[in-house]
């Protein structure tokens, strides 16, 4: 196990002055079983009684942070816990910035959660809406309470399905983790958006949405607060956007009803998706405002879905520039198409 004050470890973030962005050295993670430097290959068909997610206690995982159980039943629903390998160092030292000549440096504190549901092979494509808003919710009251430190700059909610997603356990999993960074494709995004609010007086979610809406090319789904949308530049194929109608910029702040229609929205989103694509891997995740701001025009919280239907190569590590072989509204066309 690993020792708290052990030298050996590196777990900080550190910033390519050239570019701004921040990258995160950890070394935390490499007492995990599955690092890919051991060469070791995730089960393909893990046995459902070798899941640590099974009984999470029992595989010696810290007592859940939060529970939820379903009406007149005594087995949890929801759990979250600590992860047990956090690519973060708990929220104990005062965070600090160096300027070491050119090498700017941040310690990596912050929180790392895992949100389990009960079934192994229940993914939340094939969970009732209700059980979607169990999961929902639990994101919610661990984003309110995490955001309550004073060092969290970031708070980002994701899920990973599958190898090519990067799951490296099957059982459904959600991540929490809190930084005390905002991290680079927010801040690029946030700044963007920035930019447009400067100029133009609006928010361009807004904006892109009421284009989106007369147009109907890639909308996928709507419903009285949500709308699916296969956004104009995607970066894969079948990159899915889901948005509240209503500008807001904390995913923190959506509403009890609100969150209700989120998880109709996404079930349809997954479920099409899995139709489309033949039950692809896929990540997705929550873009939110910083965790330092509440309730500000310039920025539209959305979810991103993104399946991998392929692995990034050359071209697209060396420029960044995503080769995209479906376009949007022809992805679109297909999902409306599938339920
Ligand atoms: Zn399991
Ligand atoms: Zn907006």
């Amino acid at each position: 196990m690993l020792k708290k004050n052990n030298k050996n470890i590196v777990s900080e973030f550190r910033r390519d002055l050239v570019s701004g962005d921040w990258i995160l050295i950890s070394s935390l993670r490499n007492t995990r079983p599955h690092f890919l430097g051991k060469k070791e290959k995730v089960k393909k068909k893990a046995l459902i009684k070798n899941c640590p997610f099974e009984d999470p206690q029992k595989s010696g995982n810290a007592d859940p942070v939060l529970q939820y159980f379903k009406p007149s039943s005594k087995d949890w629903f929801v759990q979250v816990i600590p992860n047990k390998y956090p690519l973060l160092l708990k929220n104990k030292l005062r965070a600090s910035f160096d300027l070491e000549g050119v090498h700017q440096r941040i310690d990596a504190i912050g929180f790392h959660e895992i949100v389990i549901t009960r079934d192994h092979k229940k993914n939340l494509e094939k969970m009732s809406p209700a059980e979607i808003t169990m999961v929902l919710r639990a994101y919610q009251e661990r984003y309110k309470n995490m955001e309550k430190s004073e060092y969290i700059d970031y708070i980002l909610i994701f899920h990973n399905k599958g190898e090519l997603a990067g799951a490296t356990i099957e059982h459904p999993h959600s991540q929490i983790v809190a930084l005390p960074i905002t991290p680079p494709d927010i801040s690029s995004s946030i700044s963007g958006a920035g930019d447009f609010f400067k100029k133009y007086k609006k928010c361009i979610h807004c904006t892109i949405l009421d284009r989106e809406i007369k147009e109907k090319k890639r909308v996928v789904f709507k419903n009285k607060h949500f709308i699916t949308i296969n956004p104009y530049a995607s970066r894969v194929p079948y990159e899915t956007r889901i948005f509240p109608l209503k500008h807001s910029s904390d995913f923190e702040e959506t509403s009890d009803e609100e969150l209700t229609y989120l998880a109709k929205s996404l079930k349809d989103a997954l479920m099409r998706i899995s139709k489309a694509l033949k039950n692809p891997d896929y990540n997705f995740f929550i873009h939110t405002a910083s965790a330092k701001v509440k309730d500000v025009p310039y920025y539209h919280w959305h979810i991103e879905i993104l399946p991998r239907t392929y692995k990034w190569a050359g071209l697209e590590l060396g420029t960044g520039i995503e080769v995209v072989t479906i376009p949007p509204e022809k992805a679109a066309e297909h999902l409306r198409s599938v339920l």
